[in-house]
């Protein structure tokens, strides 16, 4: 799990909002499709504050399987999206589903 500092949370939410309003303003000129720049603006800004929002970013994760009792890798997404805890994944041997929850005490670097 990464832990993100400000500057690199700021660089994540003011990305999707440039590129937002660069596609917004390279539409702007063509009739109609001028209208799509709104959604887009919109949905950079969603973005955006989701990402400079997000403090934490699971990389990896693995763990011991309570159902087969195997060490397993356990998949947690590609690192991008700031996954918030309890997290949906599944056993790599068995595939059952599991739910990762944060453990009070639980280091920062897992
Ligand atoms: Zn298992």
């Amino acid at each position: 799990m990464d832990v993100l500092r400000l500057r690199r949370r700021v660089l994540r939410g003011v990305t999707p909002v440039l590129l937002a309003l660069i596609g917004a303003l390279v539409l702007l000129p063509v009739p109609l499709m001028h209208l799509a720049g709104i959604p887009l603006l919109g949905l950079g800004l969603y973005f955006g504050f989701r990402n400079a929002r997000a403090c934490e970013v699971f990389r990896s994760a693995s763990g011991t399987c309570p159902s087969c009792n195997s060490h397993t890798d356990l998949f947690v997404g590609f690192g991008r999206p700031p996954f918030e805890l309890p997290v949906k994944t599944s056993c790599a041997s068995c595939g059952r589903n599991l739910m990762l929850e944060r453990v009070s005490g639980m280091a920062e670097d897992q």
